[in-house]
């Protein structure tokens, strides 16, 4: 039977040290959403890979740039602000924040995000926008949404989400660009799926109100293909580029 990966880390994910191996790790990924996309007729070129460099250090960042990446996830803001730092040579990266962000922290993400992807309150919405507009910046926003019901799990309730994005016009900062969830960490393939159509059909029921709120990001190592074929426009990928984390997830995913 298939596990899912979130609860097999171990030995699952070729390691990657050199350039040459990020670079078979990518082309891997690649082809299986390529073959995704091929299953539900869709075209590869409108799934946007963004490779997450959480834990990996600034060597092996460098690495993936030189191989072609220019966008990296990351979900806590003090390691990604010491990354865009410490990487402020290569002007041409992109940092998206996709964890859940604490207010006292939206100044430091305004400095150096293009991308937030874990917006969901109307009080960080107000801060981020605040510290963006003294900073001169603006940046793309997803709508974090909770679509499995777990309680440790960030994001609005699939209820509140049409409300809350009618809310967002009104901070000029933010531009709202979709829909972000963490399926299911659960090795029954039926009960991720419904994860990623709810999401889907949360989006699609946005279309009267927003022309912006379009995007699907869902999808990481363990079930990026199921995602794809459920409409992902973006999926989240870290172990399977860079390898297993040595930690079990419930690390980077601190219960609320
Ligand atoms: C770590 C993380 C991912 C990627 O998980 P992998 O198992 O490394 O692919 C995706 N989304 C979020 C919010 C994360 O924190």
């Amino acid at each position: 039977m298939a596990t899912n990966t979130a609860f097999d880390n171990n030995g699952r994910y070729p390691g990657a040290v050199t350039a040459e191996d990020l670079r078979r790790n990518i082309d891997e990924v690649r082809g299986k959403i390529e073959a995704a996309c091929r299953r539900s007729s869709r075209d590869p070129l409108s799934v946007r890979l963004l490779p997450v460099s959480k834990t990996i250090d600034e060597e092996r960042i460098r690495l993936c740039y030189a191989v072609g990446c220019r966008q990296f996830g990351e979900n806590k803001v003090q390691e990604a602000y010491n990354k865009w730092q410490g990487m402020s040579d290569l002007t041409d990266i992109e940092w998206s924040v996709i964890g859940h962000l604490q207010t006292n922290k939206a100044r430091q993400v305004a400095k150096f995000a293009g991308e937030f992807q874990a917006l969901d309150s109307e009080r960080v919405a107000a801060e981020l926008d605040r510290r963006l507009q003294a900073e001169g910046r603006s940046i793309d926003v997803f709508v974090q949404v909770n679509t499995s019901g777990e309680e440790s799990k960030y994001g609005l309730s699939p209820s509140d989400v049409r409300s809350f994005v009618k809310t967002l016009p009104a901070f000029t900062s933010l531009k709202v660009r979709g829909l972000m969830t963490l399926a299911l960490f659960s090795d029954d393939y039926v009960r991720v799926r419904a994860c990623f159509t709810l999401l889907r059909s949360l989006r699609d029921q946005l279309r009267d109100i927003s022309d912006e709120c379009v995007e699907l990001s869902m999808g990481m190592s363990g079930d990026y293909e199921i995602a794809v074929e459920e409409g992902a426009t973006v999926v989240r990928v870290g172990q399977a580029i860079f390898g297993a984390r040595a930690l079990p997830d419930s690390h980077y995913w601190p219960t609320r």
